[in-house]
């Protein structure tokens, strides 16, 4: 099998890959809202069952099942892991006033990007591999959440324990904007700085009053500076609030702090400083709360190898990859973190993530799917 064969037969599936995005992205899916969530999710694993693939229901109360497809396992080598989320940022609808409409060769419409295109391009590799006759050198197990947008509370669990089996991670969410895979990616963290003062009438006895506002002042400082360039860390008190009214000391307040680190030793430099903030205002009582909940996503020697050899493979057809960092979290960090190669961002070309203009190129659907086909016949 030649590669622009690859090439051309994913472009023989271009129409279909889209009417199918099209009909992914009709069905609202919000992370958390079971009901959305599942309505797709069992029309997914129908369509993996079609696609030849075992497939495998794990329920989640807290929110949408998860789905496991294995497919090709007839071999005994570890699988590829296939990635990916079908829970979108988007509230029930958002389709009323964001439509799934063409534009160009733009697809707009929520979940497209954010990683709905994915899914379809999956797909079209599967149903290639599958009336070419060609086997795979190795299974390919699909893992898709219901809770990435979320921070994946209910599958990380999963994702690590299927990580551990499988030879490399294939992620399918979004590129870098210039198209680049996904080599990198800062850990993500999430605190709460609570202070607790004591409540005074501000006319008649300030004195007695403790300000938790003024305390929260300091610490939001203190926070900031945390911030630090070089080491690509940054700190971003992004939510206080407190007090009650204008004429009380206030008793209470809070920051919500999100934190990002280029590496497992600086998120751990991070965390420890802000774990160990301690009031000044005397009498303020500070707590801290919090952790990463993504562990950075370094690039190791192996997760460079991988690219080197995912770039040879897209030369073969005619593609040029490139790679980059973001600053982003996804499940890609908890693959990488247990050691797993990980080649994230290998989704479609377009833009606007978590936004209204959110689109993607939908001449890039067959390119895109045909690497990934590419991927999962050579790696
Ligand atoms: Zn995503």
């Amino acid at each position: 099998m030649d590669d622009p064969t690859i090439l051309e037969a994913m472009r023989r599936k271009g129409t279909s890959i889209l009417a199918e995005l099209r009909a992914f992205a009709s069905w609202e899916t919000p992370s958390g809202d079971k009901a959305a969530v599942d309505h797709m999710g069992s029309r997914v694993a129908a369509r993996w069952t079609e696609l030849g693939g075992a497939v495998e229901i794990v329920p989640n109360e807290r929110g949408g099942d998860h789905l496991i497809g294995r497919f090709f396992g007839e071999s005994d080598a570890p699988p590829a892991l296939v990635l990916g989320h079908i829970d979108t940022v988007w509230p029930l609808g958002t389709l009323a006033r964001m439509p799934v409409v063409g534009y160009g060769d733009q697809l707009r419409g929520p979940g497209v990007y954010d990683m709905k295109a994915g899914l379809a391009m999956l797909h079209a590799a599967l149903e290639w591999l599958r009336e070419s006759a060609i086997r795979p050198p190795r299974p390919i197990t699909a893992l898709f959440t219901a809770d990435e947008e979320i921070g994946s509370p209910t599958s990380r669990g999963l994702i690590e324990s299927l990580a551990r089996e499988s030879a490399h991670a294939l992620v399918l969410e979004p590129p870098l904007a210039d198209g680049g895979l996904k080599t990198a990616r800062k850990g993500v963290g999430r605190f709460t700085i609570r202070v607790e003062g004591r409540a005074a009438h501000a006319g008649v006895a300030p004195e007695q009053g403790v300000s938790a506002i003024l305390e929260l002042a300091h610490q939001v400082i203190r926070a900031h500076d945390l911030n630090d360039a070089a080491a690509g860390t940054t700190v971003n008190v992004g939510v206080v609030r407190g007090g009650t009214t204008s004429n009380v000391v206030p008793a209470e307040a809070e920051a919500v702090v999100d934190v990002r680190a280029t590496t497992i030793a600086a998120a751990k430099v991070v965390e420890r400083a802000l774990l160990s903030l301690r009031p000044i205002t005397p009498g303020a009582k500070v707590v801290v709360e919090g952790g990463f909940n993504r562990p950075p996503m370094e690039r190791t020697p192996a997760i460079a190898a991988l690219f080197e050899q995912a770039a040879e493979i897209g030369l073969g057809l005619g593609l040029k990859l490139t790679e980059g960092s973001t600053g982003g979290g996804s499940d890609g960090n908890f693959t990488a973190a247990i050691g797993l190669p990980t080649l994230d961002g290998l989704g479609a070309f377009g833009g606007g993530a978590h936004a209204d203009h959110e689109h993607i190129l939908i001449s890039s659907l067959p390119e895109r799917a045909a690497l990934l086909a590419a991927l999962l016949l050579k790696l």
